[in-house]
């Protein structure tokens, strides 16, 4: 089987594998592993992908539950992009980057008061709501600080993303957002508050959408909704599409939709719904985090051993779940690779395990017949949704995250230590 490289992997001249022009043997030398490296040109270049497919009159938030740390809020801020954050931890890193607060979105299905408290204090651009209790929460805190809470109300069209039924967020079954005859209610009930002004709606039906079209179906609903809305004198300025779009973990399945072919079905939708609804074409929003991020990262692993069992071979590296849940999740998959490049050796289906105590198999690839203890391994597109969903599980200590461009490193996250496993323990 010909060897196959994930996006931004190249050769250095003597064969090794490089990652942001960085030869993964010395990223692994430098700062230990398990290790995230993230190549910014490849984040940038997404970006610009989606910025030229849209147009300049799209707002693109980046999703930041793919990945955030202080360094990546600073390169969003600086790329124009806004920000979407769900939790006080989001909140914080994006003013320790010193974000425009203007282009803050604050999302979530269950805030706290502390959290409105915080978005309004902040000066946070948008709230979106989820539920009615929640907008009674929001008017009462906007009202006691005396400020003006911006609110985008999140729909649940009921229309059903294609996709892993853990990543699915709207349709019957799904818990977020409000049917459209509770938004009807919220959005009068918005209209009429001193305290509140309506921006627009909000739809986000899942992720990892390979078919546009679902997308575009969503929006429709949101154009029922803004129909109704207009004939109470409420107008619907803003409509945000949500993110979703796929990304491809594994090299042999089709390419994902390019950001034009999701552009041209969206923007589409967008005029002929505000057509058939009667009412201006609202600004539109869409919300990529997996699309933007998945691509531009990669994890670093050491093999510690290789086993042949009765019928599979495993191979254990020094991660595990704890630094990638995804696979024990979800099932997901990513693409792995011996960094040390071209080998020569017959390639053996190998599955790949954590360290956890947990039958954490990752997922099985084909590897050389020569692997062994202490060899460096490449898991692709890990950019979205690995670092993010971490965990001390084990007390294992969470990996580091460096930024790898241009064939030159800077640390952006440093290893935890062991001994920071232990600091939220009260010595009794
Ligand atoms: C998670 C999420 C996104 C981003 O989803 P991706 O699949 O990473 O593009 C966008 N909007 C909302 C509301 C989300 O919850």
């Amino acid at each position: 089987m010909s060897e196959v490289l994930a996006p931004g992997l190249t050769r250095l001249a003597d064969g090794p594998l490089a990652f942001g022009g960085v030869g993964l043997e010395e990223l692994a030398e430098a700062y230990g592993t398990p290790l995230v490296a993230f190549d910014g040109a490849l984040f940038d270049g997404r970006v610009a992908a989606f910025r030229t497919a849209f147009g300049p009159q799209t707002d693109i938030s980046y999703a930041a539950k793919a990945f955030l740390c202080v360094a990546m809020a600073r390169r969003v801020a600086a790329l124009g992009l806004s920000l979407d954050v769900c939790s006080l931890g989001e909140l914080r890193t994006a003013q320790a980057a010193d974000f425009p607060p203007e282009r803050l979105r604050y999302h979530g299905c269950g805030k706290g008061d502390d959290e409105l408290e915080a978005a309004l204090r902040g000066g946070v651009g948008r709230i979106i709501i989820d539920n009615l209790e929640e907008l009674e929460r929001l008017e009462s805190i906007a009202a006691h600080l005396e400020r003006t809470a911006t609110v985008i109300l999140r729909v649940n069209t009921g229309i059903e993303a294609h996709t892993h039924e853990m990543i699915r967020t709207a349709g019957e079954n799904s818990k977020f957002g409000m049917l459209p005859e509770v938004a009807f209610a919220a959005a009068r009930r918005v209209a009429a508050s001193p305290h509140m002004r309506i921006a627009g709606l909000h739809s986000h039906i899942g992720s990892q959408i390979y078919e546009p079209r679902f997308l575009a179906d969503a929006v429709e609903p949101l154009f029922e909704l803004a129909a109704s809305l207009s004939g109470v004198e409420i107008a619907v300025a803003e409509m945000i599409a949500g993110g979703g779009f796929a990304v491809r973990y594994r090299p042999e399945d089709p390419p994902a939709p390019a950001p034009e072919a999701i552009a041209q079905r969206l923007l589409a939708a967008m005029r002929l719904g505000a057509e058939r609804a009667g009412v201006p074409l609202p600004r539109l929003g869409i919300e990529p985090g997996r699309a933007l991020a998945a691509e531009a990262g990669l994890s670093l692993y050491r093999v510690m051993s290789v086993k042949d069992h009765a019928t599979c071979r495993f191979a254990i590296v020094d991660g595990s779940m704890a630094d990638n849940p995804r696979p024990a999740l979800y099932g997901s998959y990513h693409h792995v690779v011996r960094a040390d490049g071209p080998s020569t050796a017959v390639a053996r289906a190998t599955t790949i395990c954590g360290r956890s105590c947990e039958a954490d198999e990752m997922m099985t690839v084909p590897l050389p017949e020569d692997l062994h203890g202490g060899d460096l391994l490449a898991v692709c597109t890990t950019g979205a949704y690995t670092y993010s969903m971490a965990s001390n599980y084990n007390r294992f200590a969470k990996p580091a995250v460096v930024l790898a461009a241009d064939g030159a490193h800077t640390l952006w996250v440093r290893r935890e230590r062991d001994s920071e496993t232990l600091r939220f323990d009260v010595d009794t």
